[in-house]
């Protein structure tokens, strides 16, 4: 799960940032020109480590109401019917997204990457995930499709005959353009929470929020290369522990930025979304990415540093 980080630095243009990029952002009063973001939260119902006294529904509750304080529209969490069929009890938790007024997505059944997965077992997993959704009523027209891992195959043949099957399923890709690697947070987040180590975990959020917001700067960056504007944004996130922690602040800081939230029918409908790159990826990573990589455009600014190395030692106690 090193993907950005790798994607990153195949796009990272050694030199001088560009005159005038980043600096005036911060010189000047006043929020930047706005930029629409929709947000997506995957892995519903359950995501990241367990530890003891952990609360899966306490952390979809703090989710939903951030959320709702910051009238985030139409936030579609995707869902691994798995996380349901392993632990009932955790269908709470998609009926509360849904009683809040978000909607729910496919994310396979038991997320397996098409890395190591026969494409007929794969179209089986979607097809097994749809399960709790239509028990749940949440199975409407627009079908969002994220796919675990960012991953869409590493040869032509694989790729396409999952995309195949998805538009004949009447799915829609759900793309993302903003991967913070907020996953790599969480297990170090339960280690800290674990040990009671409140200042590494204040540590932990603050990083997390400077990290998300560099993203949306390098995605925006990207974009704007790639099609002369800003594009509708597709923030990914996971229902993890440090998630539920950094959310106030993630959306303080991000509306900061001149952040607008939309839904993500709404984002993908911006012709952005519906590029596709021609060469299949040797790994899975957002959009922007793939397609500055395949068009040979380069970031200016450094890219994100190797955070799951980072935190590999965080909160682990040494023994002495
Ligand atoms: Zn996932």
């Amino acid at each position: 799960m090193r993907a950005l980080a790798l994607a990153a630095l195949w796009l990272f243009a050694c030199g001088s940032p560009r005159a005038g990029s980043e600096a005036p952002a911060k010189a000047v009063s006043g929020p930047e020109p706005g930029v629409s973001v929709a947000i997506t939260v995957d892995d519903l119902p359950v995501h990241g480590e367990p530890y003891p006294g952990i609360d899966r529904e306490k952390i979809a509750e703090v989710l939903l109401a951030a959320f709702a304080a910051h009238h985030v529209p139409s936030v579609y969490g995707f869902v691994n019917g798995k996380g349901v069929d392993d632990d009932p009890k955790t269908e709470s938790i998609l009926r509360r997204w849904l009683s809040a007024g978000h909607p729910l997505g496919n994310h396979t059944w038991s997320h397996p990457s098409l890395k190591d997965t026969p494409v007929p077992e794969y179209l089986a997993d979607i097809e097994r995930g749809e399960v709790i959704l239509k028990k749940l009523n949440a199975f409407g027209t627009f079908r969002p499709f994220r796919y675990p891992f960012l991953f869409e195959g590493d040869t032509a043949e694989t790729r396409d005959a999952v995309r195949n099957y998805l538009k004949r399923r009447g799915y829609t890709r759900a793309t993302v353009t903003i991967d913070g690697d907020d996953w790599a947070y969480n297990g170090p987040f339960a280690r800290c929470r674990k040990l009671g180590n409140e200042a590494e975990l204040q540590r932990l959020v603050g990083d997390y929020v400077e990290r998300h917001v560099a993203e949306l700067e390098r995605a925006r960056e990207l974009t704007r290369s790639l099609v002369g504007r800003d594009v509708a944004h597709v923030l990914l996130l996971h229902i993890g522990a440090a998630d539920a922690a950094a959310i106030e602040p993630l959306l303080t800081a991000y509306e900061r930025r001149g952040v607008k939230w939309i839904g993500l029918e709404q984002a993908l409908a911006d012709p952005f979304h519906a590029l596709e790159t021609h060469a299949p990826m040797p790994f899975g990573a957002a959009d922007p990415y793939r397609l500055a990589k395949e068009r040979g455009v380069k970031l200016s600014s450094p890219p994100p540093d190797d955070i799951q190395a980072r935190l590999a030692t965080t909160c682990i106690q040494q023994s002495q």
